[in-house]
């Protein structure tokens, strides 16, 4: 995408934003990151991280993302008030400026989603396009050696990677079922990101044609 592509889908997802709320944002729903060493998540990278409930994974999965917190932020910018967490934004437009709230619900994992967002927007299933997974050690190896009954001494990054991408495919696919219904769970998520062991490991799998 060029860069005045990526000015121009702001500028039309900040009119369409417009229509919803002052304080619309699709990040909060379609964007996660899943930080699985201390059992964290937010939605885009500016909030402060707040704990998932280990208790509510047991009847809806999707609360991994869809946690209380941010379908309370959620129904904040329905109603055009400030989420707290999102005060990154806030500051900028304070200025004038288009903040990350337009550049990134302009892009189009994002805005594809406007619709069926509005049509149930307090949906706690809901499946976001855009995942960044970040483990530990442990979860490395845990996934190495579900993959090989002897693990290669200094298995190759790109081993591990494929391993680990494969791993959070199949977990996907059994936490989001429910939208993605009987379609590939890849055709859903649109960008996989994967970083672990200190910045050691980072791999982005983007499915463009979303
Ligand atoms: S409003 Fe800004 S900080 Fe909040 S989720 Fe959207 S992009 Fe992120």
């Amino acid at each position: 995408m060029s860069t005045s592509d990526y000015k121009s889908d702001a500028d039309r997802a900040k009119e369409k934003l417009e229509t919803v709320s002052p304080t619309m944002c699709l990040a909060k729903w379609n964007q996660t990151s899943l930080h699985l060493p201390t059992g964290k998540t937010n939605s885009c990278y500016h909030p402060p991280l707040h704990k998932i409930s280990p208790d509510k994974l047991n009847y809806n999965p999707a609360s991994l993302h869809n946690t209380a917190e941010k379908l309370q932020q959620r129904k904040e910018m329905l109603e055009g008030k400030k989420p707290e967490g999102c005060s990154y934004c806030w500051n900028i437009e304070k200025t004038g400026e288009m903040s990350d709230r337009h550049y990134r619900s302009g892009e189009p994992w994002a805005m594809q989603d406007f619709d069926d967002i509005m049509k149930k927007p307090l949906d706690d299933k809901w499946t976001p396009r855009y995942v960044e997974v970040n483990f530990n050690n442990a979860a490395i190896s845990s996934v190495v050696t579900a993959h090989h009954s002897s693990p290669p001494r200094g298995a190759r990054k790109s081993i591990v990677m494929e391993n680990i991408q494969r791993h959070l495919l199949t977990t996907c696919r059994n936490t989001f079922k429910e939208r993605a219904g009987p379609c590939q769970i890849e055709s859903i998520i649109h960008t996989l990101m994967l970083s672990g062991d200190g910045g050691q490991l980072c791999t982005r799998i983007s499915n463009t044609s979303v």
